[in-house]
């Protein structure tokens, strides 16, 4: 499993240990817990010579998923991983539900008013609410590692395959083999640019092979402005076929083929605007940020021998990779953004009439909903997250539990916590 997070009595981060070390100082009375997720413990003394190896923190941003990975650069060593659910697809849904209520609702109650389109203006760098969201938890755990952790350096993954890198006249000559670097940047390429599909027949979720559209066997070139990708029985028909000739009754296809081999590279080059926000507000940190390509991550995760996983893309982003990751044991915390509830104070039926009113308050009896807990009652112990009741029977799971019964584990932080093949995280407390 990952090591657990040290500080000391002043809050300044240490050197992860192993879990037994940790299990060792708990039980000597020379720690406590801090707090359970990500498994932090205090030390009870001030160190003021500690021995600290600077690691780094490297991150693949995705749409629904954030791979976070810690790693000791100078041994190799991934101390950390977590991978990190993102809800941008629930902001969006109930801000659209929201859009359609109330626009139902106007049309339905309000005399006609003339559209006003025109006068709303956004401020420079703003993005949508469910990918403000992404970086938002991104950028929480980025701090909150950064308070556990002696990190002295973040790596990013940025875009997707290195142009600069293909838009090189000197590697564009180069032969792009399967293995190599670029063989991984130009895949990244194609596959972007072809959209996942075989040139000619259209079909997608297949294997899809490098194709040069004018014969490597008439002359054709490796650069990239005359490959494409086509799946094998397509492939092996075209042979060393001219396109035109191969083409000759599906002229469409054809003309398609001709028209996005000339798109130019920018075109093909999906910006994605997260990814680019998220390193500017990630040099607020005041580190060194280090960024990669999709390409890259691959070609070192290949070369490495590991198996695709979103912590273990992180693990490989970036040219700093050490040859050697020591990742065996290492298992994620799997972290699930919850948000922190709803400001809906009127919950309404099934009709839409108003059923019942939320209570103010959001606590009752010091808990509150989302905290884990764990409850040792007359039927048995219990362990998970907790809804609140504004009397005395919580709900925890399916069952209800009285909160006599209970201890707060890990108060309710907007996240939910699971950790791969692990029933309790961590076993020791
Ligand atoms: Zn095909």
């Amino acid at each position: 499993m990952s090591n657990v997070f040290v500080i000391d009595s002043d809050y300044k981060p240490l050197h992860p240990v192993h879990p037994a070390r940790a299990r060792l100082l708990l039980t000597q009375g020379k720690a406590a817990v801090f707090r359970r997720y990500p498994f932090t413990i205090v030390l009870k003394r001030v160190v003021e010579q500690p021995e600290v190896q600077p690691l780094r923190l490297k991150l693949d941003p995705g749409s629904k998923t954030t791979g976070i990975a810690l790693v000791n650069d100078a041994n190799g060593k991934v101390v950390f991983a977590a991978e990190l659910h993102h809800r941008g697809h629930a902001i969006k849904d109930s801000l659209e539900s929201r859009r359609t209520v109330r626009r139902g609702r106007r049309n339905r109650k309000t005399r006609y008013r003339k559209p006003r389109f025109q006068n709303r203006k956004r401020k420079k760098g703003w993005l949508p609410p469910s990918l403000e969201s992404r970086l938002a938890n991104i950028l929480t755990w980025v701090a909150r590692l950064c308070r556990y952790a002696p990190i002295e350096a973040m790596s990013q993954e940025l875009v997707k395959f290195d142009l600069q890198l293909m838009e090189n006249p000197d590697i564009a000559g180069v032969q792009y083999q399967q293995g190599t670097l670029q063989g991984y940047e130009v895949r990244e390429y194609l596959l972007e640019k072809w959209e996942r599909t075989c040139a000619y027949c259209g079909k997608q979720n297949i294997p899809l092979q490098i194709e040069h559209i004018h014969p490597r066997a008439n002359g054709g070139t490796h650069r990239i402005s005359n490959l494409t990708l086509a799946c094998e029985p397509c492939n092996l028909a075209k042979g060393t076929q001219e396109i035109e000739i191969f083409l000759k009754k599906k002229p469409d296809v054809l003309k398609r083929i001709l028209a996005q081999v000339k798109r130019p590279l920018k075109d093909a080059a999906a910006v994605n605007s997260t990814r680019f926000a998220l390193l500017e507000r990630l040099k607020t940190f005041g580190l060194p940020v280090e960024c990669g390509s999709g390409g890259l991550t691959k070609y070192n995760r290949t070369t490495r021998g590991l198996p695709k996983t979103h912590w273990l893309d992180a693990a490989c982003v970036g040219k700093s990779t050490p040859d050697v990751l020591v990742h065996k044991g290492n298992i994620p915390l799997l972290i699930t953004a919850t948000g922190h509830g709803r400001r809906q104070m009127c919950i309404p039926d099934k009709y839409g009439f108003p059923a019942k009113h939320k209570q103010r308050k959001k606590t009752f009896l010091g808990y509150r909903t989302g905290d884990m807990v764990k409850a040792i009652t007359p039927k048995g112990t219990f362990e998970g997250k907790i809804a609140i009741r504004h009397r005395p029977l919580f709900q925890l799971g399916k069952v209800d539990i009285h909160p006599k019964y209970m201890r707060r584990v890990h108060q309710a932080d907007g996240y939910e916590y699971r950790s791969k093949g692990v029933r309790n995280v961590p076993p020791h407390v």
